[in-house]
């Protein structure tokens, strides 16, 4: 099932023509693919009074007659990150400006605004956990990646030269991958 979509439209299209689109769902729990329904819009906060429209839910209805397995899928749009505070906006910026050797507490506070940067090593264990796929996806051995860049830091040494092709100045890499992918970036 496709987890990720360009915008939000495209997934309200979507969810609005469940039954057009069967052969394009199926339940990975219980194999059905005619047993969805829409099941509400998935809203991120963005400030006290500002909540943007990132997703909605696709529920496997085990309701009102349905026999689906009752479980419950999260449809998303590209730029957002499932389970992660900020987007791909944040990231793209956090990450270029790493390739351009800025330092990992400045890169974390141009891309998100806040002084208190010990959430950058979060972003980058979480960057690091993702790396071999990142890299499978490039189709880069390890090696050819690693001899190409030399930092001060752990996490850079490691993980610049899978990110720097990953994200161009014209490509965000997280969408990107999301797109291609069809699963989370972090
Ligand atoms: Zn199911």
């Amino acid at each position: 099932m496709k987890r990720f979509y360009p915008d939000f439209e495209s997934i309200q299209a979507f969810t609005l023509s469940l039954d057009y689109h069967q052969n394009e769902l199926t339940c990975v729990h219980c194999s059905k693919s005619d047993q969805f329904v829409s099941h509400g819009i998935i809203y991120k906060q963005r400030s006290s009074v500002l909540a943007d429209k990132v997703g909605k839910r696709l529920f496997c209805s085990n309701r009102y007659g349905r026999s689906g397995c009752g479980r419950t899928f999260q449809l998303y749009v590209a730029s957002e990150v499932p389970a992660f505070r900020y987007g791909a906006a944040h990231l793209f910026i956090f990450i270029t400006a790493l390739v351009a050797k800025v330092g990992i507490s400045e890169a974390y506070h141009q891309a998100t605004g806040q002084l208190e940067t010990r959430n950058a090593w979060r972003w980058l264990n979480r960057l690091m956990f993702k790396l071999s796929h990142y890299r499978s996806v490039l189709k880069y051995r390890k090696d050819d990646l690693l001899n190409s860049f030399r930092s001060s830091s752990h996490y850079c040494q490691h993980l610049l030269p899978t990110l720097t092709r990953l994200f161009t100045s014209t490509k965000n890499g997280c969408i990107h991958y999301q797109t291609d992918q069809q699963q989370s970036f972090l």
